[in-house]
């Protein structure tokens, strides 16, 4: 069973012409999203087929292969949801996305504004996505170079290790090992299932 599954869109294929027309979201969704999918299982397989040889001199390419798909994957899986026919499509003008936006951007228009201003910026490929940010409690634009930065959007944070040089270089220097392995005897696991 396949961990990563590409679901059939939630329209025809050409249900969003004349804005996105038929050939577009077929080829999108048949040939490039499925692709994702496909490669995100056979980065999974890779990882399990690496913890049996006990071998992860390939881990980095692996991690980079796992994170471009699954991300992949996931924004294109929420690019479908987020549209509509355009005959069923209404901007809100009242209720809580408003209400967040209007506090956070100003008004709608300007929110609109900066969001089109800041997809037409990304550089080369990527996305632009609007996010809640649950550190400053507000709605933030952000820029999405390629599909990731190694991380995979539909993740939440359960234990974290900082391996900056500035966590470990006075006392260990060069030696990331010893930290890392020094790492395993401080950590608080009820902290880290509460998370889960
Ligand atoms: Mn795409």
């Amino acid at each position: 069973m396949e961990k990563y599954t590409l679901s059939n869109l939630p329209y025809e294929y050409n249900s969003l012409e004349p804005h996105i027309d038929e050939q577009t979201l077929q080829l999108h969704h048949d040939k490039h999203h499925a692709g994702y999918v496909k490669s995100a299982n056979a980065a999974l397989a890779k990882l399990t087929e690496m913890r049996e040889q006990g071998n992860y001199s390939d881990i980095k390419s692996v991690e980079k292969d796992l994170t471009f798909h699954v991300s992949g994957h996931l924004l294109h899986s929420l690019f479908w949801i987020n549209l509509c026919p355009a005959s069923k499509c209404q901007e809100p003008n009242s209720g809580r996305l408003f209400e967040q936006i209007k506090n956070d951007f100003g008004s709608f228009e300007i929110f609109k504004e900066q969001f089109s201003a800041t997809a037409l910026a990304v550089e080369g490929s990527g996305w632009c996505l609007l996010v809640w940010d649950s550190l400053s409690k507000s709605l933030i634009i952000l820029q999405v170079e390629n599909h990731q930065k190694l991380t995979i959007w539909s993740s939440k944070i359960l234990l974290v290790l900082d391996v900056w040089e500035h966590a470990y270089y006075l006392k260990y220097q060069n030696k990331r090992n010893e930290f890392i392995e020094n790492f395993w005897k401080i950590i608080n696991w009820k902290e880290v299932e509460n998370r889960l």
